[in-house]
Protein backbone atom coordinates (compact mmCIF):
# COMPACT_ATOMS: atom_id res chain seq x y z
CA UNK A 1 0.00 0.00 0.00
CA UNK A 2 1.39 3.66 -0.82
CA UNK A 3 1.47 5.85 1.47
CA UNK A 4 2.76 9.62 1.93
CA UNK A 5 6.31 9.48 2.86
CA UNK A 6 7.42 13.28 3.09
CA UNK A 7 5.88 16.65 1.63
CA UNK A 8 7.27 19.87 1.34
CA UNK A 9 6.14 23.35 -0.93
CA UNK A 10 9.09 23.88 -4.04
CA UNK A 11 9.27 26.84 -5.60
CA UNK A 12 9.48 26.67 -9.59
CA UNK A 13 9.51 28.22 -13.15
CA UNK A 14 5.92 27.41 -12.76
CA UNK A 15 5.39 28.70 -9.27
CA UNK A 16 5.15 27.07 -6.03
CA UNK A 17 3.66 23.50 -5.85
CA UNK A 18 3.48 21.49 -2.99
CA UNK A 19 5.22 17.87 -3.79
CA UNK A 20 4.24 14.47 -1.74
CA UNK A 21 6.46 11.62 -1.64
CA UNK A 22 4.15 8.37 -2.32
CA UNK A 23 5.84 4.77 -2.13
CA UNK A 24 5.24 1.54 -0.23
CA UNK A 25 8.51 1.97 2.32
CA UNK A 26 11.08 4.61 3.13
CA UNK A 27 13.55 2.69 1.56
CA UNK A 28 12.19 3.50 -1.78
CA UNK A 29 14.43 6.00 -3.35
CA UNK A 30 12.05 6.17 -5.94
CA UNK A 31 9.13 7.26 -4.88
CA UNK A 32 6.11 8.41 -6.99
CA UNK A 33 6.45 12.03 -7.20
CA UNK A 34 2.99 14.45 -6.65
CA UNK A 35 2.79 17.95 -7.51
CA UNK A 36 0.01 20.02 -6.10
CA UNK A 37 -0.15 23.53 -7.62
CA UNK A 38 -0.91 26.28 -4.89
CA UNK A 39 -4.46 27.51 -6.63
CA UNK A 40 -5.90 23.89 -6.13
CA UNK A 41 -8.79 22.92 -4.54
CA UNK A 42 -9.43 19.22 -3.82
CA UNK A 43 -13.08 19.64 -2.87
CA UNK A 44 -14.04 20.95 -5.90
CA UNK A 45 -13.18 18.92 -9.77
CA UNK A 46 -9.10 19.00 -10.04
CA UNK A 47 -6.77 19.30 -12.99
CA UNK A 48 -5.12 16.31 -13.05
CA UNK A 49 -2.20 15.38 -15.42
CA UNK A 50 -0.57 11.59 -15.07
CA UNK A 51 3.20 11.91 -16.46
CA UNK A 52 5.49 8.85 -16.61
CA UNK A 53 8.96 9.59 -15.92
CA UNK A 54 10.97 9.90 -19.19
CA UNK A 55 14.71 11.14 -18.50
CA UNK A 56 15.92 11.91 -22.01
CA UNK A 57 12.86 13.80 -22.48
CA UNK A 58 12.52 15.80 -19.63
CA UNK A 59 16.27 16.57 -18.05
CA UNK A 60 18.40 15.98 -21.08
CA UNK A 61 15.72 17.47 -23.85
CA UNK A 62 15.46 14.09 -26.13
CA UNK A 63 14.07 14.72 -29.34
CA UNK A 64 12.92 10.81 -30.00
CA UNK A 65 9.94 11.75 -27.58
CA UNK A 66 7.29 14.76 -26.63
CA UNK A 67 7.88 14.36 -22.60
CA UNK A 68 9.91 16.85 -21.55
CA UNK A 69 7.64 19.30 -23.81
CA UNK A 70 4.27 17.91 -22.31
CA UNK A 71 5.49 17.82 -18.43
CA UNK A 72 6.44 21.98 -19.00
CA UNK A 73 3.32 22.83 -20.32
CA UNK A 74 1.11 20.26 -17.86
CA UNK A 75 3.31 22.49 -14.97
CA UNK A 76 2.40 25.64 -16.44
CA UNK A 77 -1.09 24.53 -17.01
CA UNK A 78 -1.88 23.25 -13.57
CA UNK A 79 0.19 26.44 -12.10
CA UNK A 80 -2.15 29.01 -14.04
CA UNK A 81 -5.49 27.03 -13.66
CA UNK A 82 -5.30 24.81 -10.55
CA UNK A 83 -4.26 21.27 -10.41
CA UNK A 84 -1.76 18.23 -9.91
CA UNK A 85 0.39 16.54 -11.76
CA UNK A 86 1.29 12.12 -10.78
CA UNK A 87 4.89 11.59 -11.68
CA UNK A 88 5.18 7.80 -12.24
CA UNK A 89 8.32 6.45 -11.85
CA UNK A 90 7.47 4.03 -14.82
CA UNK A 91 10.18 5.57 -17.04
CA UNK A 92 10.26 4.08 -20.88
CA UNK A 93 6.83 2.74 -20.91
CA UNK A 94 7.83 0.68 -17.61
CA UNK A 95 10.48 -1.18 -19.17
CA UNK A 96 13.31 1.02 -17.28
CA UNK A 97 16.01 3.19 -18.52
CA UNK A 98 18.41 0.36 -19.71
CA UNK A 99 15.83 -1.54 -21.89
CA UNK A 100 14.63 2.05 -23.40
CA UNK A 101 18.02 2.52 -24.61
CA UNK A 102 18.36 -0.79 -25.78
CA UNK A 103 15.05 0.11 -27.95
CA UNK A 104 16.74 3.15 -29.25
CA UNK A 105 19.55 1.22 -30.45
CA UNK A 106 17.19 -1.32 -32.41
CA UNK A 107 15.32 1.94 -33.28
CA UNK A 108 18.78 3.29 -35.20
CA UNK A 109 18.86 0.03 -36.95
CA UNK A 110 15.02 0.63 -38.45
CA UNK A 111 12.40 -1.09 -35.73
CA UNK A 112 9.95 1.43 -34.62
CA UNK A 113 9.28 2.17 -30.88
CA UNK A 114 6.42 -0.69 -30.70
CA UNK A 115 8.69 -3.20 -32.54
CA UNK A 116 11.83 -2.61 -30.70
CA UNK A 117 10.25 -3.50 -27.79
CA UNK A 118 8.53 -6.32 -28.65
CA UNK A 119 12.09 -7.51 -30.07
CA UNK A 120 13.50 -7.26 -26.76
CA UNK A 121 10.66 -9.65 -25.26
CA UNK A 122 8.67 -6.66 -23.62
CA UNK A 123 5.70 -5.01 -23.50
CA UNK A 124 5.45 -2.69 -26.31
CA UNK A 125 3.62 -0.29 -22.96
CA UNK A 126 3.86 -1.99 -19.57
CA UNK A 127 2.82 1.07 -17.60
CA UNK A 128 -0.04 0.48 -14.71
CA UNK A 129 -2.37 3.73 -14.05
CA UNK A 130 -4.13 2.09 -11.00
CA UNK A 131 -1.34 3.07 -8.85
CA UNK A 132 -2.24 6.73 -10.06
CA UNK A 133 -5.89 5.81 -9.18
CA UNK A 134 -4.65 4.65 -5.83
CA UNK A 135 -2.70 8.67 -5.29
CA UNK A 136 -6.11 9.97 -5.90
CA UNK A 137 -7.67 8.40 -3.70
CA UNK A 138 -5.50 8.75 -1.06
CA UNK A 139 -5.77 12.27 -1.31
CA UNK A 140 -9.53 12.18 -1.82
CA UNK A 141 -9.61 13.70 -5.05
CA UNK A 142 -13.30 12.69 -6.43
CA UNK A 143 -13.77 14.20 -9.71
CA UNK A 144 -11.26 15.47 -12.32
CA UNK A 145 -10.40 17.12 -15.86
CA UNK A 146 -7.48 14.89 -17.04
CA UNK A 147 -4.73 16.16 -19.18
CA UNK A 148 -4.44 13.31 -21.76
CA UNK A 149 -4.20 12.07 -25.16
CA UNK A 150 -3.48 8.41 -23.77
CA UNK A 151 -7.16 6.14 -24.07
CA UNK A 152 -5.44 3.87 -21.13
CA UNK A 153 -5.23 6.67 -18.93
CA UNK A 154 -8.83 7.56 -19.52
CA UNK A 155 -9.50 3.92 -19.29
CA UNK A 156 -8.42 3.49 -16.00
CA UNK A 157 -10.47 6.42 -14.45
CA UNK A 158 -13.60 5.29 -15.84
CA UNK A 159 -12.54 1.82 -14.21
CA UNK A 160 -12.68 3.66 -11.29
CA UNK A 161 -14.62 5.55 -8.40
CA UNK A 162 -13.23 8.66 -9.56
CA UNK A 163 -15.74 11.14 -11.52
CA UNK A 164 -13.91 11.69 -15.09
CA UNK A 165 -15.93 14.87 -15.70
CA UNK A 166 -13.35 15.86 -19.20
CA UNK A 167 -10.29 15.03 -21.39
CA UNK A 168 -8.07 18.16 -21.99
CA UNK A 169 -5.70 17.17 -24.67
CA UNK A 170 -1.85 17.99 -24.09
CA UNK A 171 -0.96 17.88 -27.73
CA UNK A 172 2.59 19.07 -28.99
CA UNK A 173 3.74 20.07 -32.34
CA UNK A 174 5.89 16.80 -33.70
CA UNK A 175 9.73 17.56 -34.89
CA UNK A 176 11.64 15.24 -37.31
CA UNK A 177 12.97 13.04 -35.33
CA UNK A 178 10.01 12.43 -33.40
CA UNK A 179 6.99 12.73 -35.83
CA UNK A 180 7.37 8.62 -36.89
CA UNK A 181 7.07 7.89 -32.99
CA UNK A 182 3.89 10.02 -32.62
CA UNK A 183 2.16 8.57 -35.33
CA UNK A 184 2.96 4.92 -34.48
CA UNK A 185 1.31 6.25 -30.81
CA UNK A 186 -2.03 7.66 -32.63
CA UNK A 187 -1.75 4.48 -34.82
CA UNK A 188 -0.82 1.60 -32.54
CA UNK A 189 -1.72 2.92 -28.95
CA UNK A 190 -4.94 5.02 -30.39
CA UNK A 191 -3.59 8.24 -28.91
CA UNK A 192 -5.90 11.44 -29.46
CA UNK A 193 -3.44 13.15 -31.23
CA UNK A 194 -5.45 15.75 -34.39
CA UNK A 195 -1.82 17.45 -35.43
CA UNK A 196 -0.36 14.48 -36.63
ZN1 LIG B 1 9.89 10.44 -23.44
Amino acid sequence: MLKIQAQSKIPTDYGVFTVYAFSENEEDWSPHLVWVAENTDFSTTVNVRFHSECITGEVFHSKKCECGQQLDAAMKYMSENGGVIIYLRQEGRNIGIINKLRAYELQEKGWDTVEANLKLGLPADGRNFDVAVEMLNILKIRKINLLTNNPDKIKSIENSDIILNSRIPLEMDSNKENESYLAKKKKYFGHLLEKI
